[in-house]
């Protein structure tokens, strides 16, 4: 049992474009979101307050454009960004609104955290959003976003968010049951780690394994999350979003992914962590 985990209030839950989409077409995984939707309007029943990180908007957007593969070319990935990002968040306000829950976009880029005005307008809109119970809605702007300003994968943005939020738990869903010793497609001795107290060289070693060809990050980017998280004082969870029945399960203490321990480091400064990358894109 992890009984800390039941006490949990200020949520971010981190959804990645493999986990919303059918394997097979690519197309939204319509069941799947609404359970999604579900689970997270329960929660705010239950008086917790929600933030959504949700990727999809390329993807939504390329099979929008009927697009057969990711587009790799800047103009048209920013094109199926603006195109998906408008659909999938009416897709998630169709489903929300069915339980009376409001729902808010908020679309950041790193620029938005660098620049001080732009990090206090971003904190102070989140807290007034939370308060009013709203379940606000995060992605990169993908569509305005070069190089030199991208977060480039949901698994840091949503770290960035829980540190600008104060979050108490950071949930990473992944298409992979946790962290591994090894990548567990490719060695089958592989052992699951099932928490992590500190995040040192040997958990940094692992990272450099499972990715999936759907979404932006691997396992290292969900190690650099844990990083931002645990510093900024937030416990994170990765779990295996295949079925999103784990977020209860979890949240009632139940033993799913892996745990990476808050450890608050009294001079965290998110403006660290977003100078360099810790590991190249995947
Ligand atoms: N922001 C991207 C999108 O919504 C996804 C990034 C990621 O997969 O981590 O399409």
């Amino acid at each position: 049992m992890r009984e800390i985990l039941t006490h949990k209030q200020r949520i971010v839950i981190k959804i990645g474009s493999s986990s919303l989409t059918h394997q097979e077409t690519g197309n939204l995984n319509l069941s799947k979101m609404e359970k999604l939707v579900r689970i997270l309007t329960d929660l705010t029943n239950q008086g917790k307050e929600v933030v959504l990180v949700s990727s999809g908007a390329i993807a939504v957007g390329r099979k929008s454009l009927g697009l057969m593969k990711k587009p790799e070319e800047l103009a048209l990935k920013q094109a199926c960004a603006a195109v998906g990002q408008a659909r999938l968040m009416m897709v998630y306000q169709k489903l929300f609104a069915e339980y009376n829950q409001i729902t808010a976009q908020i679309l950041m880029t790193k620029y938005t955290m660098i620049n001080d005005i732009s990090r206090e307008n971003a904190q102070r809109t989140f807290h007034e959003l939370l308060k009013l119970g709203i379940v606000p809605i995060v992605n990169e702007n993908d569509t305005v976003t070069t190089d030199e300003v991208e977060f480039g994968d949901n698994d840091t943005l949503s770290a960035i968010v829980a540190a600008l939020v104060d979050a108490d738990l950071l949930i990473l869903l992944s298409d992979i049951d946790g962290l591994y010793s090894d990548d567990p497609r490719s060695n089958p001795d592989a052992t699951f780690i099932d928490t992590v107290e500190v995040i040192d060289d040997n958990i940094l070693k692992m990272g450099k394994g499972a990715g999936s060809n759907v979404g932006t990050g691997g396992m290292g980017t969900k190690i650099s999350a844990a990083r931002i998280a645990t510093d900024a004082g937030a416990d994170m969870i990765i779990a295996n979003g295949e079925d999103l029945s784990v977020i209860p399960h979890l949240l009632e203490g139940k033993n799913v992914g892996t745990l990476f321990k808050a450890h608050k480091n009294q001079d965290f400064n998110m403006l660290d962590y977003l100078s360099t990358k810790q590991y190249p894109k995947e």
